[in-house]
């Protein structure tokens, strides 16, 4: 469903561009008759249009029954589940083709992708989950900021120390999740890391993409990486290429206190277009935390602004999550084809200057999981699948 503002959206809140959309909205209800009260509208498939949100007395309330939509946002229920892709059966790497290359073939897919269904997600800024959410339910005090990076390829290893030097100059760290069967792991370099207070998570085993379509094989996988999870306490997972399966989750619950796999607006994931809109932790798994991304940095790059407009790209999601409640997750690869050259990482700088600046408070992904379990400003309806 398109949705567009009424009267009642409060005017401090500027209505993003584009087209916003919001998956699986079914009404149940009409509490509102004045359309002076009406905060969102709804335009349906038929061009019908109706009212979503409208404002009482009491705050807003929404015309349809929104735990049953969450519910489906975040299991994500309204899309087809990702099914193993071609690049998991080839019989070399697909890593084997040069960056470049690869991010060739990642802007041919995200030019072609369409949404498969309820029209949600036209592009890499549609927030029409975030716009109905961040009305009808309660937003946290703190804005919170949290840096994630994913090494994909042993060519993204001489590019670590200088990011991290970058965000502990704004006083900020950041979780780096690494595929420990694809190259050989420095593990001088992550103690550094880690010494320093940054956040080691797993990034799937090979990044052969078939990681999470291996039912209780990846368990087996994960308990063969013992040592290792061990050794820096990890307890955050990223599935790679945002793969994602319910199965997964299943065995990532017994493994992993957080997962990292969901982005808010996905149109990255070759495994065709989704998300769970919402830009809020929340429980996928009695045990187990999903943080979605919401701000893939590099994705911009894949359908046209350049390295140097890349912050002002984000910019005005940037200020939306800031007055909706919700938290910028930020994803970057160290690799040379996304991050790690001298022109991004310069606009990395810029992100980290500006969120610094903007008054968020850098947490780790650890610390997300910790304080949902704890109760805090996280907790609350969010919390609860
Ligand atoms: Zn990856």
């Amino acid at each position: 469903m398109r949705l567009t503002p009424g009267p009642a959206w409060p005017i401090e809140i500027p209505w993003p561009a584009g087209d916003q959309n919001a998956p699986g909205l079914t009404l149940e209800h009409f509490t509102v008759t004045e359309t002076s009260d009406i905060a969102v509208f709804g335009t349906a498939g038929s061009g019908d249009v109706v009212p979503l949100v409208g404002r009482t007395t009491n705050g807003f309330v929404a015309t349809f029954d929104t735990e049953a939509w969450l519910r489906m946002l975040k299991s994500e229920s309204y899309r087809s589940e990702h099914v193993l892709p071609l690049s998991a059966r080839l019989p070399f790497h697909y890593h084997r083709l040069p960056g470049f290359v690869r991010n060739a073939l990642a802007s041919l897919l995200l030019r072609l992708s369409k949404p498969r269904t309820e029209g949600f997600p036209t592009h890499l800024n549609d927030c029409g989950p975030l716009l109905l959410t961040g009305l009808l339910e309660e937003r946290p005090s703190t804005h919170v900021a949290v840096l994630t990076h994913d090494i994909d390829t042993a060519l993204a290893l001489a590019w670590i120390d200088g990011i991290a030097e970058a965000e502990e100059a704004v006083g900020a760290r950041s979780c780096w999740n690494v595929v420990p069967r694809h190259y050989e792991i420095d593990h001088s370099q992550l103690g550094r890391l880690a010494e320093r207070g940054h956040e080691i998570g797993l990034h799937g085993i090979w990044h052969t993409n078939q990681e999470a379509f291996l039912g209780d094989a990846l368990a087996r996988e994960f308990d063969a990486l013992g040592e290792l999870r061990q050794r820096y306490a990890m307890r955050t997972y990223r599935g790679p290429s945002w793969y994602r399966t319910q199965s997964m989750y299943d065995v990532l619950e017994d493994y992993f206190d957080i997962d990292l796999s969901a982005l808010d607006t996905d149109l990255l994931c070759p495994g065709g277009p989704g998300g769970v809109g919402l830009a809020q932790p929340f429980h996928i798994r009695p045990r187990l935390v999903e943080l979605p991304c919401t701000v893939p940095f590099e994705a911009p790059l894949l359908v046209g602004p350049r390295p140097a407009h890349i912050v002002e790209f984000w910019k005005p999601k940037i200020r939306l999550l800031k007055q909706l409640g919700g938290i910028v997750v930020v994803n970057t690869h160290p690799d040379p084809n996304y991050l790690g050259n001298p022109v991004m990482l310069a606009a990395y700088k810029a992100l980290l200057d500006l969120l610094a600046r903007d008054g968020w408070t850098f947490r780790l992904p650890r610390e997300i999981a910790a304080n949902l379990r704890e109760g805090d400003v996280f907790s609350g309806s969010r919390g609860q699948l």
